[in-house]
């Protein structure tokens, strides 16, 4: 069922920031390198197939996605670039794989064995990647198996090899032995691809590299990249820039507001009591909409671009905002919860304030919140 959008409390896409991103990013690693865009959990909160279309519309060469469902959505809504299927999924999801024309990512040879069976019983040809384990150790092959399976695709009448990548665990950080982690994982896959090649075989497209990778590590470029958060606007390296911009903008307004008299307190616990007289504003937005109840009392809420301390705690469908005893806010004005704005609290500082990624703040923006554009 749609959402009734006019919910004071809304996601706001700022496709221009997307635009904008996706463009660095191609000044970046150059005309020749391609671009996969990952839109897998809800384009990390973002509204996959809205954010897909206008990704592709941008410029990005492909997309992907972690399962099944997830695909069928991009392709629903008339996306027709490559989608590429990062995790593996269950041999009986396989007919959907086809279906949707997904191209799977695959890391053993008993997948491989299950996706040529399901090529031959639909009489069609799976095109894939191979996933290489070069020190994730998530999905991938192991190094030493990586040329018997191209040998096995490539010999296959059901499966054709259009593509080979690995996956980095620690190439957002710039603590030395990470780095150096990082560069002997870039070796030994590019060991691996001279090798092939040497061989014969026509690997098809060569990728690494995420956020990171794209960030720190030049040499994890090869023919693609595959960054999500920095093309979400949040740097992988905060030391070392890239000068993204935040796609993302939690916005609510102020749904109600009254007076409170010094001594009073506000919300569940009573942890907060007014100083002083004051007016308190009530925003429509908890935790079920996905604002961690454990920042309560640390957001800085914008409202007509000045900052007003969130007091008490966050409940499940509000929270309250002190506007002091003579706001210039009135009642429906716009509240700033996270976002672009850097006079306001970005995705990445409520992210440091709970000791987590700010995948997980954009991520965890519930479904009832509408994603509208900004
Ligand atoms: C999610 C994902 C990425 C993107 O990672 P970011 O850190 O958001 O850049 C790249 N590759 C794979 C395999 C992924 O699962």
């Amino acid at each position: 069922m749609a959402l009734i959008e006019k919910r004071a409390t809304r996601a706001l896409i700022h496709y221009e920031n997307l635009l904008y991103n996706i463009h660095l990013v191609k000044k970046i690693i150059g005309a020749k390198r391609k671009i996969c865009f990952p839109v897998k959990a809800n384009g990390y909160g973002h509204g996959s197939a809205e954010i897909g279309a206008y990704a592709v519309e941008a410029g990005v060469d492909c997309l992907s996605v972690a399962t099944l469902q997830e695909g069928r959505e991009l392709r629903d809504a008339g996306i027709t670039v490559p989608i590429l299927l990062l995790g593996h999924v269950l041999p009986e999801e396989l007919e959907y794989l086809i279906s949707y024309n997904l191209t799977p990512i695959a890391g053993s040879l008993e997948y491989l064995e299950v996706l040529e069976k399901r090529a031959a019983i639909a009489d069609s040809i799976i095109p894939l990647h191979l996933k290489v384990d070069t020190g994730m150790s998530r999905m991938g092959c192991r190094l030493e198996d990586a040329e018997s399976l191209v040998r096995f695709i490539v010999d296959s009448n059901a499966l054709e090899l259009r593509g080979i990548c690995t996956h980095f665990p620690v190439s957002d950080s710039c603590i030395q032995a990470d780095i150096d982690f990082t560069q002997n994982q870039i070796e030994i896959f590019e060991t691996l691809i001279g090798h092939l090649h040497a061989e014969g075989f026509d690997t098809g497209l060569v990728h690494a590299a995420n956020s990171g990778g794209l960030a720190l590590h030049p040499d994890s470029w090869f023919d693609m990249v595959r960054p999500g958060l920095a093309l979400y606007g949040y740097e992988p390296v905060p030391r070392y820039p890239l000068k993204v911009k935040p796609v993302m903008e939690l916005n609510s307004k102020v749904i109600l507001m009254k007076k409170l008299k010094k001594g009073e307190s506000v919300s569940y616990g009573r942890r907060w009591t007014a100083p002083d007289d004051t007016l308190v504003g009530v925003l429509p937005v908890g935790y079920a909409d996905g604002i961690n109840r454990s920042l309560s009392q640390k957001l800085r809420i914008l409202i007509k671009g000045k900052r007003y301390p969130q007091v008490g705690t966050i409940c499940m469908d509000q929270m309250m905002v002190d506007l002091g005893p003579d706001p210039d806010v009135r009642l429906y004005d716009d509240a700033i919860v996270f976002g672009p704005d850097p006079e306001g609290n970005s995705a990445a500082d409520l992210a440091k304030m709970l000791d987590t990624i700010p995948y997980e703040i954009t991520c965890g923006i519930n479904v009832r919140v509408p994603r509208i554009k900004a």
